[in-house]
């Protein structure tokens, strides 16, 4: 090819002066920052000058040993260029100074995980034409002082708390305890303290080259795309990392040049509730990273919000009202643009408004409930959308308990509702604690004066978060609610003493370990633990689920075997019982004995003795579940595990069974040694138990269909049991299992002169069964994919083993998620397509579905929808969210096949 004809890539896309390179649609390349900035200054907002560079930069980077491509230090230099005409001044002019800011922006917003520069451009010529720009030279020494912590902390690596020390010691000397009090020669002591520092610190002085300055926050924000916690976030919120980050270079606008200066962040409604009403918070006199940061408590936007909670300080309404109308104005012409709930940063310099940054904003399940059933009720989006715009796997929060309206609640700290639902645990101090104290050792709360990005892995392993400071928009309060974490942020009232371990609040002493509440909903921080109840799905909640269903082609069911499970499914709308596990019902302790005569009996009229003790037990077990079913299909499994795990199994347990039995204990134990395998996973257990001793199976179905004539007979919807065979791998095993029970129902229904429709079908969960699903479907009406084995023997990787391993597959790459969560679509995902291929050629209209774990799991469902199976079967509480990720890929499908 022609060096002429070659088309250059393009990596930085400029914005600002009412046009831009770039658009909204363009998230992958220039991160939802870049793509909205691009977006809002096209649509002709007040958004200062900048350009983008892309994430596509950031990805040759990483493949190209940590360098940039060729082509971007020119398009750096005139996207910079462009940015100087726009604003009139220049990158390192001591008279007119260009101050940009540097900040990361992925495709999906990460917030606080990466890094951002502010001031950048600033040094002790720059610093000097910015005082007499700004008129103030206080502001001037007191932004360079900012910028030389923020850059030597993110750029070069140095910890903050030396920067910390140097001002406290400033203001010690001083005698003051507040910034404001240090004028400008103050300020100007402490940037040549903070200078002769970072000499010390790393042997060269502070970087006074604006472009190396640039160079420097470029590489330390594609660079950030590598940390600790930015991996963390990402392996949590499922963002690959091949998507890199976008870095946006945009002209500084200053809220901290006096009084008629603020910055703030607000959403268009409220993100903890949805409730349509402009909401956010702003600090007069202040840079952006005060208000996330959480630092200083922020005031209200609006007049009524400030009333309701009570505040003094003023209102931005009533502080700034000409810049407060038009904001609101600004703010929903982007919601209406947009077509849903934005979440904003601005800036007011001077009195004048400027745009930093919108995009979707983050909300509580609940929130993202009652937005886009309310946006489509506004006619905004269609109820199709609505059902889109609600992520299944965050309706768990929904599911969550609240606290009882009726319990006693013994108040002891207030704060803000930063994200709803409530917890109760014991206390931790740091993140650490709760990583080692929570997770699934234990309930914990984390209770912190303010928790930083670093704290996410503790506050994961929290059941709630309360910190003493910060705003709704503050860090700890944003991640908690994306990880449907109840949190209190901004609780005042409690000091913490770490050395101590204690806290304080009105009066009383905690200390680690002692249980408290408490309640994101409220604000609510509670002494001891509570009562809580279940929550309610009506309003919104069924309103979305009732257009979610329209648009579903897959049916919901539930695996379920007590009549506990069976009623929380149908409260949460499952359209039947996709895996009864009969398991359950030879493992009750009032059972045990009688299942354990029937295993230790010498020979099959022993056996029989005793499982005819068990039938009656299985039978009212089955009477009970069709009851509740009421006519809905059940499919219920035959025994699966093996015999041994009936057995007791120590000294003490052998001796407690000989006494209540009456057994021999020696018999006992020689029994139980007899049975012990190898690999029990792979030993006497599925149909193989029904083929070696078919009067346990006998049995089984004798159960199933008296209970089914019994509900029959007594007027009740009657019942359609679906009888399913585990762990079938040859079609001749079927057929023998056909056989027994055609043969066992057929009998029990001449004994009851009654007629019951019934299946009989099996498990698909080895991959024999699945390639040789014709053989199978000969005798099988249906194919359930028990896809927890499908997966454990495709891979040949132990499901109760792999946790030790999987990780190490994931951090690898070699996994990108585990496979006993979401399906493996290449491999286990192939067997299925083809036992579904084959089921049905073989049998057309072979019912299909799924009831391994995968069955609940959002990404595993689109599957089962592009399989076209007939329906998904999971776990009660996950039965809502498998309802609405079946909307989504029937949505999803649809749109593949345009
Ligand atoms: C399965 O293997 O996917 C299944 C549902 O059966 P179980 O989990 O009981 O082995
Ligand atoms: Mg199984």
């Amino acid at each position: 090819m022609a060096a002429e004809t070659m088309t250059k890539t393009k990596w930085v896309y400029a914005f600002g002066g009412g046009g831009a390179d770039g658009d909204a649609a363009m998230k992958n390349l220039l991160g939802g920052k870049g793509a909205n900035l691009a977006e809002m200054s096209s649509l002709g907002l007040p958004v200062p000058p900048g350009f983008t560079i892309t994430t596509e930069a950031c990805t040759h980077f990483y493949a190209n040993e940590r360098n940039y491509p060729a082509e971007l230090e020119a398009q750096v230099a005139a996207g910079l260029k462009t940015v100087e005409t726009l604003t009139g001044k220049a990158f390192g002019d001591a008279a007119n100074p260009l101050l940009v800011s540097v900040r990361s922006g992925a495709r999906a917003s990460m917030p606080g995980m990466m890094d951002t520069v502010l001031n950048l451009g600033l040094n002790d010529a720059t610093v000097e034409g910015l005082a007499k720009l700004a008129g103030d030279r206080r502001f001037a020494f007191d932004s360079y002082r900012r910028f030389i912590q923020m850059y030597s902390n993110v750029v070069l690596n140095l910890d903050h708390h030396m920067f910390e020390e140097i001002l406290d010691e400033h203001k010690e000397r001083l005698d003051v305890t507040v910034d404001t009090a240090l004028s400008a020669e103050d300020w100007e002591a402490v940037v040549s303290d903070y200078k002769r520092a970072v000499e010390d610190e790393r042997g060269a002085e502070f970087p006074q080259d604006p472009q190396a300055q640039l160079w420097g926050a470029i590489g330390a924000v594609f660079a950030s795309w590598m940390n600790d916690r930015a991996k963390f976030y990402r392996r949590m919120h499922d963002i690959p990392e091949s998507w890199g980050t976008a870095v946006n270079v945009q002209s500084m606008v200053f809220g901290n040049m006096g009084d008629t200066s603020a910055t703030g962040v607000a959403f268009t409604r409220n993100p903890s509730t949805g409730e349509n009403r402009l909401y956010g918070e702003f600090l007069i006199n202040a840079q952006g990273e005060d208000v996330v940061a959480g630092i200083r408590t922020p005031q209200a936007l609006t007049k009524v919000s400030r009333e309701e909670m009570g505040e003094k300080a003023p209102s931005m309404e009533e502080a700034l009202p000409d810049v407060f109308a038009q904001f609101k104005d600004v703010v929903s012409r982007l919601e209406t643009h947009y077509r849903d709930m934005q979440d904003i940063e601005f800036t007011v310099e001077k009195g004048r408004l400027y745009m930093l940054q919108t995009r979707n904003g983050k909300r509580t399940a609940k929130a993202a409930l009652k937005v886009a059933v309310d946006l489509a009720s506004e006619g905004l989006i269609s109820k199709e959308e609505a059902v889109m715009r609600v992520e299944p796997a965050s309706l768990d929060q929904l599911l969550h308990p609240t606290i009882d309206p009726a319990s006693t609640r013994e108040v002891i700290a207030t704060g803000l509702p930063a994200s709803p639902g409530a917890a109760t645990g014991k206390i931790v101090f740091t993140a650490a604690d709760a990583e080692q104290q929570g997770g699934s050792v234990g309930a914990v709360i984390l209770v912190r004066e303010e928790t930083s990005p670093e704290d996410i892995r503790g506050m994961d392993a929290a059941r709630g978060v309360v910190t003493a400071r910060g705003g709704m928009t503050s860090h700890a309060a944003v991640v908690a609610r994306g990880m449907g974490r109840p949190c209190v942020s901004g609780a005042g009232e409690i000091h913490i003493d770490t050395r101590a371990g204690e806290l304080r609040a009105r009066g009383r002493v905690f200390r680690a370990g002692d249980v408290i509440t408490i309640d994101g909903s409220t604000g609510e921080v509670l002494a001891g633990a509570v009562k809580m109840i279940e929550p309610e799905l009506s309003g919104d909640f069924a309103t979305l689920m009732g257009w979610a269903d329209a648009v579903r082609r897959l049916k919901v069911r539930a695996n379920a075997e007590t009549a506990v499970d069976a009623r929380a499914a149908r409260q949460f709308g499952a359209e039947g019982i996709g895996l009864c596990r009969t398991e359950h019902m030879f493992f009750d302790p009032a059972r045990i004995a009688a299942v354990r005569e029937m295993i230790l009996a010498d020979d099959e009229a022993g056996r029989r003795a005793a499982l005819a003790k068990i039938l009656p037990m299985q039978r009212a077990d089955f009477v009970e579940l069709f009851g509740i079913m009421e006519g809905l299909p059940v499919t219920i499994r035959l025994l699966d595990p093996p015999l041994h795990e009936f057995l007791p199994h120590t000294a003490e347990d052998v001796e407690a069974v000989a006494e209540a039995t009456g057994l021999d204990p020696v018999k006992l134990l020689r029994r139980a040694e007899e049975l012990k395998e190898v690999n029990p996973m792979l030993g006497l257990r599925g149909c193989r138990l029904g083929v070696s001793f078919p009067e346990i199976y006998e049995m089984q179905v004798r159960a199933i269909i008296e209970a089914a004539c019994e509900v029959a007979a007594s007027g009740r919807p009657a019942p359609i049991p679906e009888i399913m065979h585990p762990l079938v791998a040859k079609g001749e095993e079927m057929k023998f299992l056909r056989e027994l029970t055609d043969r066992t129902a057929k009998a029990v229904m001449a004994e009851r002169g009654q007629t019951i429709d019934y299946m009989v079908g099996t498990m698909v969960e080895l991959p024999r069964a699945a390639i040789r699903a014709a053989d199978l479907a000969e005798h099988a009406e249906f194919f359930s994919f028990g896809t927890n084995d499908l997966t454990q023997t495709t891979f040949g990787i132990s499901r109760d083993d792999s946790g030790r391993f999987l990780n190490a597959y994931i951090d690898k790459g070699i996994f990108e998620k585990d496979p006993f969560v979401t399906i493996d679509q290449d491999g286990v995902g192939d067997l299925i397509r083809l036992a579904a291929e084959r089921g049905r050629a073989a049998r057309p209209g072979v019912k299909l579905g799924i009831c391994g774990e995968h069955g609940g799991d959002p990404a595993s469902i689109a599957f089962c929808e592009s399989v076209g199976l007939d329906y998904v079967s999971c776990s009660a509480y996950r039965v809502p969210i498998a309802r609405l990720a079946a909307a989504q890929a029937a949505v999803g499908e649809r749109e593949k096949d345009r």
